[in-house]
């Protein structure tokens, strides 16, 4: 049998597509795989040219006979280019889609960078005559003023964006203080770093007993030349950032380079001027904001060299440096960190196999763990490291859980709880912050009863039923709903009433963020409310306005969903209200109570982080379930030892391995009869082992006009999905010409 190599000539983003094809001559058999450097004779005069492997395959795509010999394998120059190929050939295997999907994924568009211009405020008054004025802005609660003017006789030049986009300062403050001429915005063509910064004199932190064990442990291993992956699991505000720190720093001393993943929302002024104060002009802080070019411009400072460090989210993993020694991923739990585009590899895994193709560690942080990385920490496969304490010694926040079922017994049908209401009074008093956290995660219309909490769920996936409303016909009474499972396609009538406890109070849950603001604003008429929603977000930095006017303490309450619960650091915030804690709990998939613990935890992190202590209240109707116990407890280990106890059960991920098939098309009857052939064919191949569900209609069953149809596979081995997976793409290519489309999605972090 013979083999081709689809080999690239050019690597550059535009090209990826224009593979040439050649024959792989017997001997070279074993050295050619995607990532490969070869020679190869090109054009009329066959020229010796050098290109990339990209792919092997048994399928010709021309004339066979015209199709001429790789010359030889080159050995003498190692690219940065081959890894990153390589690691696109592991993406397409482990998650579908095709090579090219993968290859644009991992090479970064080249654009011309238009040199924008960066622009930088300078403190410009005296230091003295500036702590001064800062005493008087104190004075007189310019709030904002005060904390821009800190700053700069901390750092006497930052960036305007990290000023305006991470210190969350209006321009209008900005343009207040040039005007009075206590800074001055200079305006500089040459762009080299995202981030101006002033090397100030930042004391460096002693680290605590744990925080050198942690350390230890890794730099132990690299001082040894063995390199593994690293379960980094601190409880909120133990220090992990100091210890990735410290990694990092240990890494470069061996002349190596470091990535660090972060979530967006998570990357905090506090953590950008961190890592600048340390690290000064090697680091390099990526953010979605970046323009194509500028994105291109950073990637070539790490090619050539300049910079050591970069951070940011999912895609700064595939960061030229040569000699990569280090990955870090923070909030490893987080959902970001898995794509939503094809292929939908998760930065976790990819991180691991690009740390095996260069011989780097890799550590992955959390004070929530992900199922998944915990079960492959107890198991050995990455080694496990703890801090179980705060690093500055301050108590974690103390949690009150309230029974919303108790709150209606006793006649207060509010969706505020007593305990919450008189707490949010006493901090009123104090002056000081409440976040009202209202919980919509997985908000897909399950229905619950509002007198006992019943939730109706699948009776064969444990997975809540979503409740789709009957149409209604002109002149007709409208038809009870329909509830479905989205898993299987399991159906039955919504009932009117609750089945536990025959309460008529049984309905989807509505209110919004909308809603609670008025009910707030009616309870405390006096407080100053904000909310933070989709829609109040909508406009340009909506989202910065809401944030600084907060950080500014132009309003007493905050209330929002999941965005205001991530990464942000308001020490005046004392209180926080976790409403409808349950919501989350009967998303339609099988992490829901991952996902709750996670929220709880992280929302009641939130609380006590200046130095004033925190309170918590979760309003719930489920006080019982392990997943809201184990977050009042901040007890990671109790949520774990249920919740792997279940997946096992039920054959979950990580006990399992599950692919999600999503079978769409613009015509109904195409998607369900593409669905049923594939379907068909799945039971015909009978593998061992080997569980089909469905197919069913998608959540969203209809999307911009393509109906959606949905098969979940599951299998105790990755390798028999992606078998499959490979097997059902070569049907998908026939499909195509029918517009079907079929795409994969494995150990899906949302249901469909
Ligand atoms: P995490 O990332 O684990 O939530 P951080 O690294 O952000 O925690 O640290 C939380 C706070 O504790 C920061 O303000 C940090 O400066 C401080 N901190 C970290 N290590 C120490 C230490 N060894 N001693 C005192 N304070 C520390
Ligand atoms: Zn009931
Ligand atoms: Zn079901």
């Amino acid at each position: 049998m013979a083999f081709y190599a689809n080999v690239i000539i050019d690597i550059s983003h535009e090209k990826l597509d224009r593979t040439f094809q050649y024959r792989i001559p017997e001997k070279l058999c074993a050295q050619i795989y995607p990532g490969v450097q070869v020679e190869v004779p090109f054009g009329n005069g066959n020229r010796r040219i050098r290109g990339f492997v990209v792919e092997v395959t048994d399928r010709a795509e021309f004339d066979v006979g015209r199709i001429k010999d790789i010359g030889s394998v080159v050995t003498d120059a190692v690219a940065i280019e081959a890894q990153l190929i390589a690691l696109a050939a592991f993406m397409r295997t482990n998650y579908g889609g095709t090579m090219n999907q993968a290859l644009k994924t991992v090479i970064p568009v080249k654009h011309k960078t238009k040199q924008r211009e960066k622009r930088t405020l300078k403190l410009v008054m005296e230091r003295e005559a500036a702590a001064r004025q800062l005493d008087v802005f104190v004075q007189k609660h310019n709030t904002a003023r005060a904390r821009l003017l800190k700053e700069l006789l901390l750092y006497p030049s930052l960036s305007y964006e990290v000023v305006t986009q991470k210190l969350n300062i209006s321009p209008a403050v900005i343009r207040a203080l040039e005007e009075r001429q206590i800074l001055k915005v200079e305006k500089e063509t040459d762009y080299r770093n995202p981030i101006a910064y002033a090397k100030a004199g930042v004391s460096r932190i002693r680290m605590n007993g744990e925080q050198e064990k942690a350390v230890e442990a890794v730099r132990f291993d690299m001082q040894n030349g063995n390199c593994g992956t690293y379960l980094l699991h601190g409880v909120t505000g133990s220090g992990k950032t100091e210890v990735y720190m410290e990694l990092i720093a240990e890494v470069l001393s061996a002349g190596r380079q470091a990535i660090m993943l972060i979530p967006e929302i998570a990357l905090t002024y506090q953590t950008v001027m961190r890592f600048y104060g340390r690290f000064g002009s090697r680091v390099s802080v990526m953010n979605s904001r970046l323009s194509a070019g500028e994105r291109y411009d950073q990637f070539l400072r790490a090619k050539n060299g300049e910079i050591d460090i970069m951070i940011g989210p999912r895609s700064a993993l595939f960061t030229p440096f040569s000699n990569l020694g280090l990955i870090i991923i923070d909030e490893e739990h987080e959902g970001s960190y898995k794509s939503e585009t094809l292929p939908k590899y998760h930065a976790r895994e990819t991180a691991i196999a690009r740390a095996k193709l260069c011989s780097a560690s890799v550590v992955l942080g959390s004070a929530t763990p992900s199922v998944e990385s915990y079960y492959k920490a107890l198991s050995g496969d990455y080694r496990l490291l703890e801090m179980k304490m705060r690093a500055a010694r301050q108590p974690l926040p103390v949690c009150h859980v309230v029974d919303l079922r108790e709150e209606l017994k006793s006649g207060n049908r509010s969706v505020l709880s007593v305990k919450l209401q008189n707490l949010i009074e006493m901090r009123l008093a104090k002056k000081q912050q409440v976040l009202l956290f209202l919980n919509r995660r997985g908000m897909s219309g399950f229905v619950s009863c509002r007198a006992c909490g019943h939730v109706i769920k699948c009776p064969h996936c444990d997975v809540s039923l979503s409740l789709h409303k009957a149409a209604k016909r002109a002149g007709e009474p409208a038809l009870p709903g329909k509830l479905v499972c989205h898993y299987c396609g399991y159906s039955k009538a919504a009932p009117p009433k609750c089945p536990e406890c025959g309460s008529v109070y049984i309905s989807g849950f509505k209110a919004g963020t909308q809603r609670i603001e008025e009910i707030v604003k009616k309870r405390f008429p006096s407080a100053r409310a904000l909310r933070m929603d989709l829609d109040t977000t909508r406009g340009k930095d909506g989202y910065e306005k809401i944030l600084s006017a907060f950080a500014n303490q132009e309003a007493d309450i905050l209330i929002g969903t999941q965005m205001i619960v991530k990464g942000h650091d308001f020490p005046n915030v004392t209180l926080v209200g976790i409403l409808a804690a349950d919501l989350s709990l009967y998303a339609s998939d099988y992490r829901a109570a991952e996902r709750t613990f996670q929220l709880l935890t992280q929302a009641a992190g939130r609380a006590g982080r200046g130095c004033e202590p925190g309170e918590v209240v979760i309003q719930t109707y489920n006080p019982s379930h392990y997943s809201i116990r184990a977050a009042k407890m901040q007890d990671y280990e109790a949520f774990y030892k249920e919740e792997i106890s279940m997946r096992t059960l039920l054959k979950y991920p990580p006990a399992a391995h599950m692919a999600l098939l999503a079978i769409s098309s613009a015509s109904q009857d195409a998607a369900a009869d593409a669905a049923g052939r594939v379907s068909g064919w799945l039971h015909r191949i009978r593998a061992p082992g080997l569980r089909i569900i469905g197919p069913a209609d998608a959540t969203v069953a209809k999307v911009n006009d393509l109906y959606r149809k949905v098969i979940y596979l599951k299998h105790e081995a990755y390798d028999v999905l992606v078998a499959i997976k490979d097997k059902v793409e070569q049907f998908a290519v026939s499909a195509e010409k029918q517009q079907i489309s079929i795409a994969f999605d494995f150990n899906p972090m949302n249901g469909m």
